[in-house]
């Protein structure tokens, strides 16, 4: 599934957090202060990693400014843990650009493993072929997102993709019109 760092203070949040994602078959590494959780950063290369915002010596604000500044780990995604969840963490998890907020009253470490799933792009995709009748109904959602129906390189008819978005709940899809030929990629809505 990838690495990823927990860098929570208090030791049974912390535990709580590294037990849900090795179930998840995440391999976890731990820290407990904001100097050694960047120095684990920088030495293992996680695809993730959970920071609070109270870590002493460097807080997870601090962190995420300085992973930040090395090319080599300025792209790794990290979620801001607050144990209150107060809104001005919230607002200053924003300011630094934090991938996402968990709040430590409402949020379970079970929500932020699916949250951690969907930002690695984890989950499944499924591309659905519309047929001829069918494709009307794609013309018209087309129009609703305004995209086009219709390739703009083969001019060929485009596909449905869908991608399951574990973080917003079960049954929810991020929807793109592809072309199954020339790409497959569009912007998620
Ligand atoms: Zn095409």
């Amino acid at each position: 599934m990838g690495k990823i760092l927990i860098a929570l203070v208090n030791n049974l949040t912390r535990e709580m957090y590294a037990q849900n994602f090795s179930k998840n078959n995440f391999e976890v590494i731990t820290a407990s202060n904001g100097k050694e959780a960047y120095r684990l950063a920088k030495k293992e290369k996680p695809e993730a990693i959970v920071a609070d915002v109270s870590l002493h010596e460097m807080s997870g604000f601090e962190l995420i400014k300085n992973l930040k500044k090395d090319k080599n780990t300025s792209r790794i995604p990290v979620l801001i843990y607050s144990r209150t969840g107060s809104n001005l963490h919230k607002k200053t998890a924003i300011k630094v650009e934090a991938r996402d907020f968990i709040n430590g009253v409402w949020d379970s470490p079970k929500k932020i493993v699916l949250k951690v799933k969907s930002h690695l792009g984890a989950q499944k995709g499924y591309l659905i072929h519309p047929s001829e009748d069918s494709f009307e109904s794609l013309k018209e959602m087309a129009d609703d997102l305004e995209e086009d129906a219709y390739c703009p390189f083969c001019k060929g008819n485009k596909s449905l993709y869908l991608i399951r978005d574990l973080s917003t709940g079960k049954n929810y899809f991020k929807v793109s019109l592809v072309c199954p030929k020339c790409s497959f990629k569009g912007p998620s809505k």
